[in-house]
């Protein structure tokens, strides 16, 4: 890759892992810089080593700038060194460099920093141990510093930045500086290291490095038009820009023009504190160390350390708790030696001792949700300890009452539909646009979002549409277009509200390119949108050109206009749910409900019914601990690690597609394969290089209607033979490697923030050693396996079932059966089958099926049946059964069905049972 990054700059790997990337490239120097050395002083082959080493400490130095360590004083001396022909002094400081990169020991180590002989002095060896007792390492930042001063200072400014450093600071940091807009916006990017910026007023645009082929990039990364900026207000612009990239740091502003003034605007709340010019620097690096302080807190967790520590009796349920009845017993000691002492001390069931309550949180657990707002940019956020599986239903009985009607994914996770059972909401089932292909579903396009909104306005019942209900981004990575999908509803219902189900794009909030696509990243950009001028005088003009506003829902054009809200009605109403458990480091079950909802004051009651209603008396405290922590993590290194599994997911995508013998066999599915052209306005094809550019991404992920998270890999294994329960089934028990969802030819392999290089390497050397084992099978030019081998790949690839659509309800749940839309009351059809009078079953290979669906009367479902995979209910209560259903049930090999047991066969509900009346009493 070396060679690559050489040649072509900025690199699209560069972008979402540049600390790995440049990790790379030191440790490559170091092993030219060993082979210089190595190479004795002249001859040919020194000489190619020293001009290969040059060459790429200029590629590396393009952007060190950005970086603190190694900083201005090594790269000079290693300058100087290659300049001056020491092969050795070279390779010496390389190998630092490198190492202490690897290593991380420039972190803790001042000898790291130096350039001359070595001398142990370590910064731990003058700290004061942690205060957990233990020598813990304090964390380590770099703080940018962007100033006009002169260059020649920048030294000395950061050696005074070190000098303020004193014993019982909590963390360590480093200042790295640089003098210009541009630059200072390439640091905030590359340098994951960053948790703070210090602006000082009076710099300039244009970067002072020679990166050309950075501009276009970092302006439209970063949203600017350097023409558009007034004089005088690049530094709060600056501000700006970095705070819609990364909004978890802190900004500070050093600024002459007046602080009483500035501090108070609109230009200036991205600032976290502003400080004249020459005021005191302790203060500032002590506002440096509040700042972290503040993200690092973890109320309830730090709590709940110190109450695991206190000497307490206690006489409440929970014997467990403290560990006595563990500790002392002879039969289940093997419990406290396996899970430590921690977690039994750590356990209570009061909620006194500063414990707090969830039910009805004043104290530390009240700030760990205000703390997990502010990180994950919504108004409210509340913890949830039964999953997202009970954070949807607590969403929908929250905002639902019986009767209102939820236009929703028939895909969505099972719990939106148990959900419309609890409340009595009535289900309008829009579908996905399929994959067939792949056995799979994408997502419900906006179009027919519309429709649906549209036909209820029609049919005079908008009034009664209360919810819009999609899951984002899928199980297989198809990601919507929030603002857009938000935009065009509320400019036909100013007042809907949005339930995205985000169960696996909780870690979104943190890298900038997925934060385009989620919830709350549409509902802080909405807002701000339908606040300004521009909006308003941009709907005027629409307002105009569209009958004054006044939509006619049959008017079938307005499907494929562009619709605007009246800025003086539309209201933002969005919830997001989440399983933290699933993307960040929270224990299982731990779940996040987010909220953006300017009407919330008229929700607040009915949400806390619906949170009491669901939530366990006993929430787990290690659960609730676990959710401030995974907060804490992500508000400080969750830009790096969703930068670098982003990184890792392309790469894996690139080695898969590219490896001459995987690719005969497996594939991961592009882009281009995952989402129809007519979704795809952008025309982009894959990630990565040669297939995209960066513009082509960043013009994806903003405009398409769907784009595809890159982390969330369809592997398709149908060419290899293996249907996708098989292939995990291999991968798990041959090549430990775990993977979750399977298709019919596919398997799902998606990357977290845990996932390292390693572990990309494990995978292609499990589909590698696959390949090659089927390789040999079949090139022993047998044509009866070769046969068979065929037979199966298309089978699996070709022979595919058509997915079932929602059929619709039966007449008797029906208010009006005439109507062209499609909901129902599923709640009555629901309990109907609690009396088993009501209920037969019909076995799904019987000919009695086939009579019914040519003859009827209309088979009709008592219950959900949900098969795993994929997982969405392909029967509802209430809902008819049609023939592609059964062709469906009869084609599907999966064993688990939830809802069916094939001895009985399918529950129907007595066409007998089924008169309208009969069953509307039940409404
Ligand atoms: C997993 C999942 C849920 C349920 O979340 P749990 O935390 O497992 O209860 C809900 N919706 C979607 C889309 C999911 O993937």
């Amino acid at each position: 890759m070396n060679d690559v990054a050489e040649s072509k700059g900025m690199e699209l790997t560069s972008v979402f892992a540049a600390a790995s990337a440049r990790a790379d490239q030191w440790r490559h120097l170091n092993a030219l810089a060993r082979a210089w050395a190595g190479a004795g002083g002249q001859g040919a082959r020194a000489t190619k080593l020293r001009d290969q080493c040059g060459r790429l400490m200029q590629s590396i130095n393009r952007f060190e700038y950005c970086w603190a360590y190694p900083g201005a004083r090594l790269l000079e001396a290693i300058r100087a060194a290659h300049a001056g022909g020491d092969a050795a002094a070279f390779a010496r400081l390389v190998q630092k460099v490198s190492g202490a990169m690897l290593s991380g020991d420039y972190r803790q180590h001042e000898s790291a920093w130096q350039a001359g002989a070595e001398s142990e002095v370590s910064l731990l060896d003058a700290l004061p141990p942690d205060a957990d007792g233990g020598a813990q390492a304090r964390p380590y930042f770099e703080v940018l510093v962007v100033t006009p001063t002169d260059p020649a200072s920048w030294q000395r400014s950061s050696d005074d930045m070190r000098r303020m450093r004193r014993s019982d600071d909590q963390f360590l940091y480093a200042p790295v500086h640089v003098g210009s807009f541009e630059d200072a916006a390439l640091a905030a990017m590359l340098n994951s290291s960053l948790q703070a910026v210090v602006i000082v007023d009076g710099f300039g645009y244009d970067s002072a490095h020679a990166i050309p082929d950075m501009k276009a990039f970092l302006a439209r990364y970063f949203d600017v038009d350097r023409d558009d900026i007034e004089p005088g207000r690049l530094a709060t612009k600056l501000a700006h820009a970095i705070k819609l990239a990364r909004p978890e740091l802190d900004l500070y502003l050093l600024s002459d023009r007046s602080p009483e003034k500035l501090a108070g605007s609109e230009e200036a709340a991205p600032i976290r504190r502003l400080f004249h010019h020459v005021e005191e620097p302790m203060e500032l690096h002590l506002a440096l160390l509040e700042g972290i302080r503040d993200r690092y807190e973890t109320p309830y967790f730090d709590n709940l350390k110190k109450y695991a520590l206190r000497p307490i009796g206690t006489f409440h349920a929970l014997p467990i708790a403290r560990g006595k009845s563990v500790f002392s017993s002879n039969w289940i000691r093997d419990m406290g030696q396996f899970y430590g002492s921690n977690i039994l001390f750590a356990e209570s069931s009061a909620t006194t001792g500063g414990l707090d309550s969830l039910l009805e949180p004043t104290g530390n657990i009240k700030r760990a949700q205000e703390a997990t707002a502010r990180a994950f940019g919504a108004k409210r956020a509340y913890f949830g300890t039964n999953g997202t599986s009970t954070s949807n239903k607590i969403v929908v009985q929250a905002i639902c009452k019986p009767g209102d009607i939820v236009v929703v994914d028939r895909n969505c996770h099972k719990s939106h539909h148990y959900g419309f059972v609890l409340s009595g909401a009535q289900p309008y089932y829009v579908e996905a646009f399929p994959l067939t292909q792949y056995s799979m579903y994408g997502a419900v396009p906006l179009r027919t979002i519309k429709h649906a909104l549209l036909q209820c306005k029609a049919e005079g019942k908008l009034d009664r549409v209360k919810v819009i209900d999609m899951t984002n981004c899928t199980f297989d990575g198809h990601m919507y277009n929030p603002r857009r999908v938000m935009e065009e509803c509320l400019g036909i219902k100013p007042d809907l509200v949005f339930l995205w189900d985000e169960a696996w794009f909780g870690f979104a909030r943190f890298n900038p390119l997925h934060r385009r696509r989620t919830a709350m990243g549409a509902a802080a950009a909405l807002t701000a949108r339908y606040r300004s001028k521009a909006y308003r005088d941009e709907y005027a003009k629409w307002k105009e050109a569209n009958a004054g506003g006044e939509l006619d829902p049959k008017d079938a054009s307005l499907l494929d206009k562009r619709l605007m809200p009246d800025p003086d009605k539309v209201r933002i109403r969005v919830y997001q749910t989440n399983s933290t458990h699933k993307s960040m480091s929270a224990f299982r079950q731990g779940s996040m409900m987010l909220i953006w909802d300017e009407d919330f004051h008229h929700v607040e009651g009915t949400f806390q019914e619906a949170f009491l209603a669901h939530t366990s008396t006993s929430p787990n405290l290690q659960l609730i601990a676990s959710l401030d922590l995974a907060r804490r993590q992500m508000e400080l290194e969750g830009y790096a690690m969703t930068m670098q599994m982003t990184d890792l997911a392309i790469r894996i995508r690139q080695a898969i597609n590219t490896h001459p013998l995987i690719s005969k066999y497996f594939r991961v599915a592009t882009p281009e394969e995952m989402i129809p052209a007519e979704f795809r306005e952008s025309g982009i094809k894959d990630y990565g290089e040669p297939n995209a550019t960066w513009d082509q991404i960043i013009d994806a992920w903003d405009r398409d209607e769907f784009a595809l998270d890159p982390t969330r890999l369809t592997l398709i294994c149908g060419a290899a033979g293996f249907d996708g329960t098989q292939l995990k089934g291999m991968l798990a028990e041959r090549f430990d490697i775990q993977i979750n969802k399977t298709s019919r030819n596919s398997v799902l392999v998606q990357t977290n923030i845990n996932n390292t290089h390693s572990d990309a390497a494990l995978l292609i050397k499990a589909l590698a050693d696959l390949s090659s084992e089927i390789d040999s099978r079949l090139s022993q030019h047998d044509s009866a396996a070769q046969a068979v081998f065929d037979a199966r790949v298309k089978s699996l690839m070709v022979d595919v079932p058509d997915l079932p659509n929602f059929s619709r309800f039966n007449d008797a749940f029906r208010e009006d059966p005439r109507s062209g839309s499609n909901e129902g009351h599923m709640r009555p059809a629901f309990f109907m089958a609690y009396d088993e009078a009501n209920c037969e079953f019909i076995k799904l290979a019987s000919n009695d099926i086939d009579k019914r669906l040519a003859d009827g009367p209309d088979m009709v479902s008592a219950n959900f049946v949900i098969p795993y995979p994929p997982g969405f209910p392909i029967m509802v209560p209430g809902q008819v059964i049609t023939a592609d259903t059964i062709t469906y049930m009869r084609k599907l090999d999966v064993k688990e069905i939830h809802g069916y047991q094939a001895a009985q066969g399918l529950k129907l509900l007595k066409p007998s049972t089924l008169t309208t009346s009969k069953a509307s009493s039940t409404h």
